[in-house]
């Protein structure tokens, strides 16, 4: 679960983008509420005005859905609580509590989200057993998710345990790099065991596992109890992100005698990992061959063409048109990381919903500038900087690197310094021990580039070009 402090990051965030769009006074004659908390897909917030609310609910509702979408990736619920009644503005009745159930600005799809809960039991039973899992995104099903040739084996699997449960491919263990469909993937077998079976199905991440089981051990025997026999009656057990029981000595005994009973008693154990098993060198040996003993597969990065698939997919479910050439920008701006061609393409269908304006390839280039001028998504080495600058100083890699203090030299190298600075996250003594040097000669050299962009208007325009040409040098 996200922390609060992040949902309250995304609550300033949407505010700021609200107010420049609605303008500084509608903004602050009705963007008044306190933050009370945030989970996985809901905000809370609390007012005591119910006029506020209905004001809200009536105007803004859909800006902040999208805002929050655009910002947090996915359908984030807004559910604002009125504290106490103000005397000119009584409330009636049946509105104290939750004034926003009937023009609530949450989006349709995140009411309907399957809690584990609702979907793990047969139906005669649900209101007498309350697992207190992680919900299931309703979105994350097999019908979404595009096959590849980066994941094919991996979906195959994962169909095959959601099908025929706790028979074959036990446990099912499903690792790649972030935001390549590891969580959609797994909780796709839940949604899909819970609509066609009557399987039990818990997931949950290995982190929200660590704080239960932390809790319960501060909470005493009965809660420790309850805790193990949640897990342990589990028909299909998710459970995502599994690295994160590193160096959790104790949360990993626990997962270690909880897969014991779930494994003896033919039980589906299914996991997720951001690398494969022999590279979990902080997990416990005896779990680790455990988790590794049935089907390891992985997720790998997708091709252009499964790239293209997928935001068609996602373009299919918004119903905002976007067109191939947008499409394109993004798969070719975007290669390692399909959450964050997604969140891209959100970003255009909030601008668009916002504006009420087509999206086009020139609006699309403008908006996503700064996604993809993003150094982690491009994955700009500075070796890659030094060589295009180089290049296009017709000097070698040598002598930029070099000692060299001619002009010819030193500017191309204060160039590429201040390059690194401004579109890697490296620190200025990282820079300077690649050319040789300390930090304060990348400091130096950024004084004089600033400078010299100052002094000569093309200067910015020129590091721009060179700019763009690192980035197409380090797109795969
Ligand atoms: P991970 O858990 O590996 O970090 P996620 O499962 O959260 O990644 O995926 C990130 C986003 O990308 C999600 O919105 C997911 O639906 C989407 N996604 C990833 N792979 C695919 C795919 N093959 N088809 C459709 N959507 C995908
Ligand atoms: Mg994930």
């Amino acid at each position: 679960m996200p922390k609060t402090r992040d949902g309250k990051m995304l609550w300033e965030e949407t505010k700021t983008k609200i107010k420049s769009a609605i303008g500084e006074q509608d903004f602050s004659r009705w963007f008044k509420f306190d933050f009370v908390e945030a989970a996985q897909d809901k905000i809370t917030l609390s007012t005591s005005s119910k006029m506020v609310v209905d004001q809200i609910n009536r105007r803004y509702s859909r800006i902040i859905e999208t805002t929050m979408r655009e910002l947090a990736g996915r359908n984030i619920a807004l559910d604002i609580h009125i504290t106490s009644e103000s005397p000119t503005q009584k409330p009636s009745k049946g509105d104290e509590k939750h004034a926003t159930s009937s023009e609530h600005p949450q989006p349709a799809k995140t009411e309907k989200r399957l809690s584990a809960a609702d979907i793990g039991e047969p139906v005669r039973e649900r209101s007498s057993k309350k697992i207190a899992a992680i919900q299931l995104n309703e979105e994350f099903v097999f019908d979404n998710y595009v096959i590849g040739e980066n994941n094919a084996f991996a979906v195959n699997a994962a169909k095959a345990v959601a099908m025929n449960p706790g028979i074959e491919y036990n446990p099912l263990f499903i690792y790649g790099g972030v935001g390549l469909g590891k969580t959609h993937l797994i909780q796709a077998i839940g949604n899909y065991a819970a609509k066609n079976s009557d399987c039990m199905v818990i997931y949950t991440t290995a982190e929200n596992f660590t704080n239960e089981f932390i809790d319960s051990t501060a909470k005493g025997k009965q809660a420790m109890n309850d805790f193990k026999r949640k897990y342990r009656k589990a028909d299909i057990l998710l459970i995502d992100d599994i690295h994160f029981l590193e160096r959790k000595p104790q949360s990993q005994e626990e997962l270690f005698n909880t897969y014991n009973t779930l494994y003896q008693a033919k039980k589906q154990m299914v996991f997720t990992c951001d690398r494969p098993v022999a590279e979990l060198k902080q997990i416990a040996e005896r779990l680790t061959s455990r988790l590794g003993s049935g089907l390891p597969v992985d997720i790998q990065i997708p091709l252009y063409e499964t790239r293209y698939a997928i935001l068609q997919k996602k373009i299919e479910t918004t119903g905002i048109p976007i067109p191939d050439d947008v499409i394109n920008l993004i798969c070719k701006n975007i290669s390692t990381n399909v959450r964050d061609m997604i969140a891209a393409l959100n970003k255009l269908t909030g601008y668009a919903k916002l504006t009420k304006k087509d999206i086009t390839l020139a609006t699309a280039q403008q908006q996503l500038k700064d996604i993809f001028t993003s150094p982690k998504l491009l994955n700009v080495t500075i070796e890659t900087i030094a060589q295009v600058i180089a290049f296009e100083h017709g000097i070698t890699l040598n002598d930029i690197r070099g000692k060299n203090r001619k002009k010819q030299i030193v500017t191309p190298r204060h160039i590429a310094m201040y390059i690194a600075h401004n579109i890697t996250e490296l620190s200025t003594t990282e820079i300077g021990q690649f050319f040789g040097r300390d930090h304060s000669s990348v400091t130096h050299a950024e004084e004089k580039i600033k400078k010299q962009k100052q002094e000569n208007p093309y200067e910015e325009e020129r590091i721009q070009n060179l700019i763009k040409i690192i980035k197409e040098q380090s797109v795969k």
